[in-house]
């Protein structure tokens, strides 16, 4: 991925900060260099792929459906074509529908409440937690009714959200779980992996995900023996051999060229997270040095918690989030907000009747929150680079206010 600059970011950094010209731009994310470490590996597996000329399912991705199972201590595994069709046939399978309700996060990728709506059902958001970005565990009660049928919490950023009151309130309702796990693979909760906290664990192969593939591809996971074949069978038309079709399933096959490829990534996935927690712990104490903390809050690792850091997010506090965005595009440094909109608000979802100052903490966290620069292979001098320059604006703009409160 490149970082393009436009005239006005241009303008932007003339007028402002002065960064050294001689810098060169840190990307947001690279993923060349993963690819560069492995290229021959990559292109051997996918030469083999092409040799045998079965490119649906198969061996490769059974061995991957068993790696993944292994890695996420579950079971069983399926693998599907996105994480997006994980979700939705997790719903489907366990019977879930018209007339349902699943309870969410507004604060969240898109898909997370598409799924429901493709599924049938109707998503009821529940606001989040400040401190942890994923659902606030003490609102959901609240928003059981009669035709709650399921709760999907989001593991956002790389961090189990507090799954025990979920599990107690799953047992006290008869509700299922479905695990959004799609940012999530590695993470854990009490020392128990993302993927096997709830009846079903979805995740993503994205190209930007902890285990990204050379395309879209998607994994369920599970312990339960009744719905694995169901699961399997959703993905291929509901189909149980022979053209017999049992459900009204999806075409969600996952491609043997995927699968050849995570297998090889996903021998390495441990060693890339914990560069990211590196990554991660580093931003921290650059950030304590230059004294940032009062404009900078850190992502708080939560208690029994393995935290995998798909994404860096810090909260730049005061109302100053857009500012520092500019400020460091303006000085070629990418960065991005995971969300800006808060799904209860999306116009897609104008029917469900949601209102603006309905979950201000999923709103704060909108306008607050941003992610930096935290790919495993990011380098020291760039990720020096991040730091010195946020703490330059946040000087900067610190100074300013005092300038203006004194006037
Ligand atoms: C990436 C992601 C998805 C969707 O995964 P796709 O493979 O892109 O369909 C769903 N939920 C969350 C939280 C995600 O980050």
């Amino acid at each position: 991925m490149t970082f393009t600059l436009s005239l006005a970011a241009t303008e932007e950094r003339a007028a402002t900060i002065r960064a050294p010209q001689t810098d060169r731009p840190v990307p947001f994310i690279d993923l060349v260099p993963q690819f560069r470490a492995m290229s021959a590996e990559v292109m051997a597996t996918v030469e083999k792929v092409f040799t045998e000329q079965k490119f649906i399912l198969g061996d490769e991705v059974v061995g991957l459906e068993d790696e993944i199972a292994t890695y996420c201590d579950a079971r069983f595994a399926i693998g599907c074509n996105s994480g997006t069709d994980a979700l939705i046939i997790a719903l489907q399978a366990l019977g879930i529908g018209e007339g349902d309700e699943v309870i969410t996060s507004p604060f969240s990728f898109f898909a997370t409440a598409s799924s429901i709506c493709r599924a049938g059902a109707t998503p009821v958001f529940v606001d989040i937690d400040p401190e942890s970005f994923n659902l606030d565990v003490q609102a959901i009660e609240e928003a059981i009714t009669p035709h709650t049928k399921a709760i999907m919490p989001v593991h956002l950023f790389g961090q189990c959200c507090d799954m025990e009151p979920i599990f107690r309130l799953a047992q006290k309702y008869g509700l299922k779980i479905v695990e959004d796990a799609c940012q999530a693979i590695g993470s854990e909760y009490q020392g128990r992996r993302a993927g096997v906290l709830g009846n079903v664990g979805c995740f993503s192969f994205f190209p930007t995900k902890n285990l990204g593939g050379a395309g879209d591809g998607g994994m369920m996971t599970t312990d339960d023996p009744e719905l694995v074949g169901k699961l399997r069978r959703l993905r291929v038309h509901g189909d149980v051999g022979q053209y017999e079709h049992l459900d009204l399933g999806m075409n969600s096959r996952l491609d043997s060229l995927q699968a050849a490829v995570l297998r090889l990534k996903l021998r390495r996935l441990d060693e890339w997270t914990a560069a990211r927690q590196h990554n991660a712990q580093r931003y921290g104490e650059l950030f304590r040095q230059s004294g940032i903390l009062d404009t900078i809050k850190l992502p708080k690792i939560q208690p029994e918690r393995r935290h995998v850091f798909n994404q860096y997010c810090v909260r730049v506090l005061n109302g100053q989030r857009d500012h520092v965005m500019q400020q460091l595009k303006a000085n070629q440094i990418g960065c991005a907000v995971y969300y800006p909109k808060p799904l209860h608000l999306q116009t897609c979802f104008k029917h469900l009747g949601y209102r603006p100052g309905q979950f201000p903490e999923a709103e704060a966290a909108s306008r607050d929150i941003l992610a930096l620069p935290s790919y495993p292979e990011l380098p020291v001098a760039d990720q020096d680079r991040v730091a010195s320059c946020l703490a330059q604006i946040c000087h900067q703009s610190r100074a300013e206010q005092q300038i203006r409160r004194a006037a």
